[in-house]
């Protein structure tokens, strides 16, 4: 079966087809399908903001399509930054190293044991005839109160692993692969679908 993915990211893509090939899944980017959606992430939660991607990307391409959306919650601010990770502090002339100075900046009064957040990631898959499956991955860490690390991206200099005992920025990036937020979703997904699989194959 054909799915679209609803993103640009060519290292999503081999990232989320390695476990969806199990499945019989031929992932394709949707600009290799001449398709350049760009949607408004008008939603208020992770699930409709990926819902609102693979849905337009869904009925641009008439294919099933899958989309994510991740961020980093945070306990002791509500769970900001949230689903405006990628936005937070609404400022264009921030990057993503701007946006982790800024949480850093706004938790400076949070001591070390309320210091709880973790990273989100929603992966949803809609079907032309309007089915829908959602998965969601967390993974719990802490807030340090500076950077550690040289890679990753976003603020995973900031967000230390306990069970890795180091930020996920500090992780090969073939270790945080297999326990990230969106490792995490993609299993969920995974199992999701092998369920259907099986449930039509009866
Ligand atoms: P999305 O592209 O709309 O899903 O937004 C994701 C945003 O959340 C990114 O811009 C990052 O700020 C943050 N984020 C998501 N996943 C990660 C991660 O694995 N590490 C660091 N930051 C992340």
């Amino acid at each position: 079966m054909k799915v679209v993915l609803a993103s640009k990211n060519q290292h999503k893509l081999v990232e989320i087809s390695a476990i969806l090939s199990k499945l019989d899944i031929e992932l394709v980017l949707e600009s290799e399908l001449g398709v350049d959606i760009d949607v408004e992430e008008t939603g208020a939660t992770f699930e409709e903001n990926s819902f609102l991607k693979a849905n337009a990307v869904m009925q641009a391409t008439g294919l099933p399509a899958l989309a994510d959306d991740s961020g980093i919650a945070v306990d002791a601010l509500n769970g900001e930054p949230g689903i405006y990770s990628a936005r937070y502090g609404f400022d264009d002339s921030l990057d993503d190293w701007g946006r982790l100075l800024l949480l850093l900046k706004n938790m400076e009064a949070v001591p070390d044991e309320k210091r709880t957040g973790r990273f989100v990631c929603v992966i949803t898959m809609v079907y032309p005839d309007g089915r829908t499956v959602w998965a969601r991955g967390e993974a719990e860490g802490l807030i340090l109160r500076e950077a550690r690390g040289e890679g990753g991206f976003g603020y995973d200099p900031i967000f230390y692993y306990p069970p890795a005992g180091v930020t996920f920025a500090e992780l090969p990036a073939a270790k945080k692969n297999k326990v990230s937020h969106r490792a995490n979703a993609l299993k969920a997904l995974f199992e999701k679908l092998s369920k259907e699989k099986e449930y039509d194959n009866k």
